[in-house]
């Protein structure tokens, strides 16, 4: 509030919010029209917004040096800068047939920035909320989200799934939100008591993890042509003698997408019944298949999963994210996601050398 003040010298009339992401199970399965099991987490994206009368937008961001930056409406362009994620959000809108005036805003996150929480979903929710109730723009919250995702492929230029912007926009804190990445139906699952959140970065960020990720896109139509199936997601288990007649290595990428979209679904019912064992073994078959099968691990996650495993305070643990590099998410016994999350980083670094960040539990939280 004050920040704001000095900045525009006017007070907000607006406030709103969005929370950062993680995904629990479903990885690669989003471009398979397949299922994800994202979560929020405690981090969140908050936006003060206050409307003007002319075409002006001014922007500043908490997490960002310059005091703010500025644009007319109709005169985006993107400039690489975070406030392509604003002049996104608005061109989008235009583009949607909402109307809009100038405002000023300032935003500030404490979800990290590009660390694979989305932070971007995050900005890009909490400042549509902000318009949609400053300019009361007719638009639910699935059909919010789906505008998130425009900002970041049309605008921005970053090919995300609709996972982020619907965890952003649509997910729930102690909730799982289950999501068709096909149909976008999406239910709310409650997350059993008993268990705690931990996510680890490994420190380590792939320098060609983007076309590796479009290696393994490529390798999945490739074998979707072969089978003669529209998406992967056509496929079960049923089909897995199928899958082995392709060519390797599609016969193990395939393996991988079908059999992780069953694990979504188990992991469902696992949490419906409160079996934080069969969840934890869900997380540790789906970290095996994305390493053995998908390729998309690397030697430095693989220790972080198996330092959560030599715990014995885990349920189970996974990469999480694109992968080659990243963070994985573990489920602990409850109250002792701080000790446990310490425990492996500090072997971790002694092992590898690398500096590993606790992402969730918060610091200092
Ligand atoms: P992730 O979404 O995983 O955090 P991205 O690269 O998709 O990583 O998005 C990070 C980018 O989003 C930042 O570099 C910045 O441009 C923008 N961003 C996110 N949050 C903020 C914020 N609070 N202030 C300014 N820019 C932000
Ligand atoms: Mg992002």
């Amino acid at each position: 509030m004050d920040a704001f003040r000095t900045l525009f010298q006017r007070d907000p009339t607006v406030a709103a919010e969005a929370p950062g992401r993680v995904n629990l199970i479903g990885e690669h399965t989003d471009y398979n029209g397949g299922f994800v099991l994202p979560t929020v987490i405690p981090q969140r994206c908050r936006v003060l917004l206050a409307p003007r009368t002319d075409k002006l937008v001014r922007a500043a961001s908490g997490n960002m040096d310059a005091a703010f930056l500025l644009y007319r409406l109709g005169e985006e362009r993107p400039r690489c800068s975070w406030l392509d994620y604003v002049q996104g959000v608005t061109s989008v809108l235009r583009a949607n047939a909402h109307h809009l005036c100038g405002f000023d805003v300032r935003v500030e996150s404490n979800v990290p920035l590009g660390s694979g929480l989305s932070s971007s979903a995050a900005l890009d929710v909490a400042l549509l909320r902000a318009l949609r109730e400053a300019f009361r723009l007719s638009l639910n919250d699935l059909e919010l989200a789906l505008l998130g995702q425009q900002v970041e492929n049309r605008f921005v230029g970053a090919q995300v799934g609709v996972m982020d912007p619907m965890a952003a926009s649509l997910g729930e804190p102690g909730m799982a939100l289950f999501i068709d990445t096909r149909t976008l139906g999406y239910e709310h699952v409650p997350l059993p008591p008993g268990a705690d959140l931990v996510v680890i970065n490994s420190g380590i960020a792939h320098q060609h993890s983007a076309g590796d990720y479009n290696t393994r896109r490529a390798e999945c139509e490739r074998a979707c042509a072969l089978l003669g199936v529209r998406q992967l997601r056509d496929l079960t288990v049923a089909d897995l003698p199928r899958l082995a007649t392709l060519p390797t290595p599609l016969d193990r990428r395939a393996r991988h997408v079908v059999t992780e979209n069953s694990r979504v679904g188990e992991a469902v019912e696992a949490i419906r019944t409160g079996d934080l064992n069969r969840l934890g073994a869900l997380f540790y078959a789906s970290h095996e298949s994305q390493r053995d099968d998908y390729a998309v691990s690397i030697p430095e996650i693989d220790l972080l999963v198996e330092l959560s495993r030599q715990t014995g305070r885990a349920y189970g643990a996974r990469l999480t994210g694109g992968g080659f590099g990243g963070s994985i998410v573990a489920l602990t016994h409850a109250g002792t996601a701080r000790e446990v999350a310490e425990r492996i980083a500090t072997s971790y670094e002694q092992q590898t050398g690398q500096q590993p960040t606790i992402l969730v539990p918060q610091v200092g939280a």
